[in-house]
């Protein structure tokens, strides 16, 4: 057997299995919501052409309207201003579109805090416990943030002073994206940065600094809390978008059992 067909044998015996990461895209999906005078992306919503009826005798098809960044997504790196020259998503290096997963649990520190913000030291000794993050591996951040998913209100958890969702301190952000040999990060919540982040120096560091260094960032994963700490794959599946700036993505994980 070739190692293709060995992945084939596994999953026929169930030794291997796939789990999907993606959360259903429908109008209810949470989309993150910028304060004023920024203006938003429309919400996901499909508009029904025909449904075996006279528009169209034998058959049913929707049009789909949505923003680029909707639901479980990829940000690519033109997505920032930092990124500007970089890459759209239709141009992305497949290689790094599969590739290792890593998850790291920050479930109890967030629940603690919902603005809690991962930092440099947080890595450094996941790496000492764990060994050294995979070449051309996803890093996925656990917070639990899933579990609000169903509810909008809970997921972004907005009040007068913002959004209290969590993420990365700026010193973080710029340590993953600048001396990390991985193609992206993923997390639970609508955005790879934390719900206050705009008042971050840079704002945004997340994206400032990963998209900046031509990495990849993923939103609104699911099922985080059934995958190993290590040694799974990930294949990660935005529309080729020509010119677009990210994407609705199926992301999968093939997991050992
Ligand atoms: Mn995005």
């Amino acid at each position: 057997m070739n190692s293709v067909e060995e992945v084939l044998a596994s999953l026929s015996t169930g030794e291997v299995e796939v789990l999907d990461l993606t959360a259903p895209l429908s109008r209810e999906t949470p989309s993150l919501v910028l304060p004023e005078p920024f203006v938003n992306l429309i919400d996901f919503r499909i508009e029904e052409v025909s449904a075996y009826n006279e528009p169209g005798p034998f058959w049913k098809h929707h049009n789909i309207h949505t923003g680029e960044h909707v639901g479980t997504h990829l940000d690519a790196p033109i997505h920032w201003i930092s990124g500007r020259e970089g890459k759209d998503v239709s141009q992305l290096d497949l290689g790094r579109l599969v590739g290792p997963v890593v998850v790291l649990d920050f479930s109890a520190e967030a629940t603690a805090d919902p603005d809690f913000l991962i930092d440099v030291d947080h890595m450094t000794s996941w790496q000492e416990k764990h060994g050294k993050f995979p070449a051309n591996s996803w890093l996925l951040f656990r917070t639990g943030w899933e579990k609000y998913s169903h509810d909008k209100q809970a997921f972004l958890n907005l009040d007068d002073e913002g959004s209290h969702t969590p993420g990365f301190t700026a010193a973080c952000a710029k340590w993953i994206a600048e001396e990390l040999d991985i193609s992206g990060i993923g997390v639970e919540t609508v955005g790879i940065d934390a719900g206050n982040a705009a008042t971050l120096d840079p704002p945004f560091p997340m994206h400032y600094f990963l998209l900046g260094a031509d990495k990849y960032g993923i939103t609104s994963l699911r099922n985080l809390d059934k995958l190993p700490a290590n040694g799974a794959m990930i294949v990660v599946a935005p529309l080729p978008i020509v010119g677009g700036t990210g994407s609705p993505t199926r992301v999968l994980a093939i997991v050992p059992r």
